[in-house]
């Protein structure tokens, strides 16, 4: 389905959870997050529902997310249940890794085709600082397991922070040399609580470009707002997403599903469609998704004077604003 302004829609993002085993300082706060009663959470069924209504609609990529998505228990059964559906082309997640190691064989056997994986620093004590108690190893052994059971390509998220981690982008970037993975360097948004904080850190990604040498654009992701590079012979790929300094509204083909069972037309937007409303009915459920379609804002306002961040923080919404298309 198309939005209000031309936009097909392809991509549904489904938070599974808010919980989540890591507290990185830029995303949750230290004590954790007010938790939401166990009767707040979308059941798994529900959120099938919703998922199956939304092909119908056109949606053809679900990225299941969290808070951790892994820390719910019974993704897989979910997972394999919607790569039955008709129409779904793609089934991704995105997670900080820690647990991989755990599910990855059941996750590949339920019908996941892709990881995205967050990793900040390769520095393990910065890795333990910034998510207040990470176990570095942990992510590297599940990226090893991701590539063993064939969940190709691997993608490396790394929110980049200045005076953090803008000292390691040739590190992030040396890795790319002999493997065929995608680094993807990810502007620091601002967000709820977290707001301040975020302000300070904020560097905008074409310092990553300055840093590199030797370095050609090539094309990847037709369509995809953000920009590939490639350190010439290099097997793998530099991805740039920027959602402040290049925003990609007008390419924006995403909706999201927070685990409390709201539709979240555009991230950076407080307008939220409750979805609990529309449970008794399949065609009620279709009806929603199509009114959150229709109220999907044409583009965001971050990065403009006065913006006030949304209240929800990261943590309870899952994922970028940005997309890759299909
Ligand atoms: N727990 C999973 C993970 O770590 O990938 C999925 C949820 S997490 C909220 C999704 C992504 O959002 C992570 O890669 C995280 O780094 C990113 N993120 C959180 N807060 C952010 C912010 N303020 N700006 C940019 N990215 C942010």
């Amino acid at each position: 389905m198309k939005d209000k302004f031309g936009r097909e829609i392809t991509y549904l993002r489904v938070s599974v959870t808010d919980r989540c085993n890591l507290r990185c300082k830029y995303c949750m706060p230290l004590g954790g997050i007010e938790k939401k009663d166990h009767e707040d959470i979308l059941s798994f069924e529900d959120t099938f529902r919703i998922i199956k209504e939304s092909t119908k609609l056109g949606i053809k990529k679900i990225r299941f997310t969290g808070g951790e998505p892994l820390v719910r228990i019974g993704l897989a059964n979910l997972i394999k249940d919607v790569s039955k559906l008709e129409g779904i082309e793609e089934i991704t997640m995105t997670t900080n890794g820690i647990l991989l190691s755990k599910h990855i064989k059941e996750l590949k056997k339920a019908g996941l085709n892709r990881v995205n994986i967050s990793l900040d620093t390769l520095k393990p004590e910065r890795y333990k600082e910034i998510t207040r108690g990470g176990d570095f190893n942990k992510v590297i052994e599940g990226i090893k397991l991701v590539e063993k059971y064939g969940l190709k390509p691997i993608k490396i998220n790394v929110v980049f922070m200045k005076g953090f981690n803008d000292d390691e982008v040739k590190d992030f970037v040396q890795l790319t040399l002999e493997n065929d993975i995608i680094i993807r360097f990810i502007e620091l948004m601002p967000f709820g609580e977290r707001h301040s904080w975020t302000k300070d850190k904020y560097i905008s990604n074409s310092k990553v470009l300055e840093k590199l040498d030797n370095y050609e654009e090539v094309e990847y992701e037709k369509g995809s707002p953000s920009r590939y590079y490639k350190i010439k012979g290099a097997k793998g790929k530099i991805g740039l997403i920027n959602p402040i300094s290049r925003h990609f509204c007008n390419t924006c083909n995403r909706i999201r599903l927070t685990s409390d069972g709201k539709i979240k037309p555009c991230l950076h937007s407080d307008l939220e469609i409750d979805m609990k409303k529309y449970l008794d009915s399949n065609e009620k459920i279709y009806k929603g998704l199509v009114e959150a379609i229709n109220l999907k804002p044409s583009k965001h306002h971050i990065n403009e004077e006065g913006y006030d961040p949304i209240k929800r923080d990261m943590n309870r919404i899952g994922g970028w604003l940005w997309v890759i298309k299909n």
